[in-house]
């Protein structure tokens, strides 16, 4: 083998194994979030490294989402970024960071606008970009490329606007495990490159969390395999603080039954848009008051869903029924093609039967702690997208998420820049290959059975006796988590799974610490043993992790 061939041959996933990387600006996670952070870095005059635990652009929530990008760019009806903001704040419940709220509407039409310049391809109306009315905006807002399309149409948009940069090197792959400190100042990364086991430090002037959220915890869930919760992990581990992190958002028309494969358990909402479509109880009534529209807020619907459930209404599987009965055939076809070939695939004839719907896990409100420059509390370490907490309170709005990603990955980017452009570029040692570690439990399994604690437990309603419950369970996954250790090897899918345990029990505890203390029912967060907001806990809640585990202030 000549010279060149065997440089080739030694690299992995773009990188030789045995280096030593350092950049200006360390990116961790490729959504809309850390892809924006990355292109707004380099902008600015930042060398940047990109990675992601998954292939870039195709690992996380981006890829998948299907439609909506609030924004108010009053195209087809007069709006201004202050009615997006009024919204957004009413739907939080009074636990909207104003600060970060205020910047996502203010600044999402130049994002929305520069996506367009690279070819997103925004869906048009005589011109005019189209906008259509979700639940909780006051008027149509929301941008689409396709009812169905809109994330892989933002993620592939990115990704070719990454290739045309050469200042931002790119690897997916790696897997952060640790944020390198030093003097308490973030100075890089320690990473698993996942395909050969090696341990990869990163050294780097600033460093960007954009991991996205972790809705993985839940059994019901519309997340991938890597959203588990590693950035809110990463954060508490390095000093972060985290903000309230009870407030995770159940979408209330999840699919439930006939079987469904191939498809996205939340394809309803883009349905909903576009048809009405009903929701019904056992008896066939509509208990929403929606006039044959679709208005009502993600949490209020969830929560009426599950009284229904819980009044003996449900359907057959646990949920709702959710009718398109009143449309045609020719209808159902014109809004949504070749989905009702693959629906028939699947047994499911839209104008004959109703679905069965039920609320699943879908987005995190809270997260870590930022100020309006997504600055963290660790000196050099910023936060961006999903992975950033309390910009939408106790309950987002829809359209919100992509567009937080976008707006607040580009902020990041920017101010991560600035402070590379005036920081020295640290060193990060080669942590020690600690030795593979013991394991004495199988933890897909336990993955499996925290995943189904936290739906009883801490799920979309809660009690004090079964958040407790969800802690003690919590609590025997703390020592086997300990145990984490290094892969023995390439591809060592059982350190993988230990690892997404660890994070997942770490998170957990967060959710479920926050959920127990907040004695009140507000947005996302619901106590049968409270049912009504207080106004003594119209407040934030902040954890950090210190030597003697989690602690909670309000
Ligand atoms: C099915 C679905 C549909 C949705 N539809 C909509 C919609 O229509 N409108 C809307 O506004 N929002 C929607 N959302 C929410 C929205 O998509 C997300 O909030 C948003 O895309 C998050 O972007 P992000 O960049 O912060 O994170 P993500 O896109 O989730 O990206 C995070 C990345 O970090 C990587 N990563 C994680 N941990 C590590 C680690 N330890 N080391 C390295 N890399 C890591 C992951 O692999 C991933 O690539 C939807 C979400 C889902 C799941």
């Amino acid at each position: 083998m000549n010279r060149a061939r065997r440089a080739a041959a030694s690299k992995i996933g773009g990188l030789k194994p045995t280096l030593q990387l350092s950049s200006d600006v360390l990116v961790i996670g490729s959504g809309a979030a850390g892809m924006y952070a990355a292109l707004a870095a380099a902008r600015a005059g930042s060398r940047v490294l990109l990675v992601d635990r998954s292939l870039i652009g195709r690992g996380g929530a981006t890829v998948m989402a299907q439609m909506t990008v609030a924004v108010a760019l009053g195209e087809e009806v007069p709006d201004h970024w202050e009615h997006h903001l009024a919204d957004t704040l009413k739907a939080g419940r009074g636990l909207c960071e104003e600060p970060l709220a205020r910047l996502l509407c203010e600044q999402a039409p130049a994002c929305i606008r520069e996506l367009d310049a690279w070819g997103v391809g925004w869906a048009r109306n005589n011109g005019h970009v189209s906008q259509v009315q979700a639940p909780g905006h006051d008027r149509p807002r929301c941008v689409y490329v396709d009812f169905v399309n809109t994330g892989p149409a933002v993620s592939k948009t990115l990704r070719a606007q990454l290739q045309r940069t050469s200042e931002v090197q790119r690897t997916g792959d790696l897997l952060v495990t640790e944020l390198a400190l030093r003097d308490g100042v973030c100075v890089g990364a320690h990473a698993v490159h996942v395909a050969s086991g090696r341990i990869v430090p990163i050294a780097a002037k600033a460093t960007i969390i954009a991991t996205g959220g972790l809705t993985r915890v839940y059994a019901r869930n519309s997340a991938s395999l890597n959203m588990g919760g590693d950035g809110y992990a990463l954060a508490l581990a390095a000093g972060a603080e985290l903000i309230d992190m009870e407030f995770v958002q159940f979408f209330p028309i999840g699919h439930l039954a006939p079987r469904l494969v191939g498809m996205d358990p939340i394809m309803w909402d883009p349905f909903r848009y576009k048809l009405g479509g009903r929701l019904l109880n056992a008896a066939r009534r509509e208990f929403l008051r929606e006039d044959g529209r679709y208005t009502a807020a993600r949490d209020v619907a969830t929560y009426a869903i599950l009284a229904e459930v819980a009044a003996g209404r449900g359907s057959p599987h646990g949920g709702v029924w959710l009718s398109f009965e009143h449309c045609s055939e020719a209808e159902l076809r014109a809004a949504f093609g070749p989905i009702i070939d693959r629906l028939a695939a699947n047994g499911i004839d839209l104008t004959r039967a109703p679905i069965e719907v039920a609320p699943i896990a879908h987005y995190h409100m809270g997260g870590i702690r930022v100020d309006a420059d997504m600055r963290t509390a660790v000196p050099h370490l910023f936060a961006a997208g999903e992975a950033v907490g309390a910009a939408n309170g106790a309950n987002r709005l829809s359209g919100n998420a992509i567009t937080e990603a976008l707006v607040f990955g580009r902020r990041a980017g920017e101010r991560a820049a600035a402070l590379a452009a005036s920081s020295a570029l640290p060193t990060v040692k080669a942590a020690a290959q600690a030795a593979a570690a013991k394991r004495d439990i199988n933890p897909a399994a336990e993955i499996v059975r925290l995943q189904a604690v936290m739906n009883e437990h801490a799920g979309p309603l809660r009690t004090r006796a079964g958040l407790e419950r969800a802690l003690e369970h919590i609590a025997q996954l703390a020592e086997p988590c300990a145990a984490l250790g290094t892969p023995r090897g390439a591809f060592d899918a059982e350190w993988l799974d230990l690892h997404d345990l660890s994070s997942m029990r770490l998170v957990a505890e967060c959710i479920t610490r926050a959920a127990l203390a907040r004695a009140e029912s507000r947005g996302a967060h619901q106590r049968a043993d409270f049912p009504e907001a207080s106004e003594r806990w119209q407040r934030h809640q902040r954890i950090r992790l210190g030597e003697r585990g989690l602690s909670v202030e309000s």
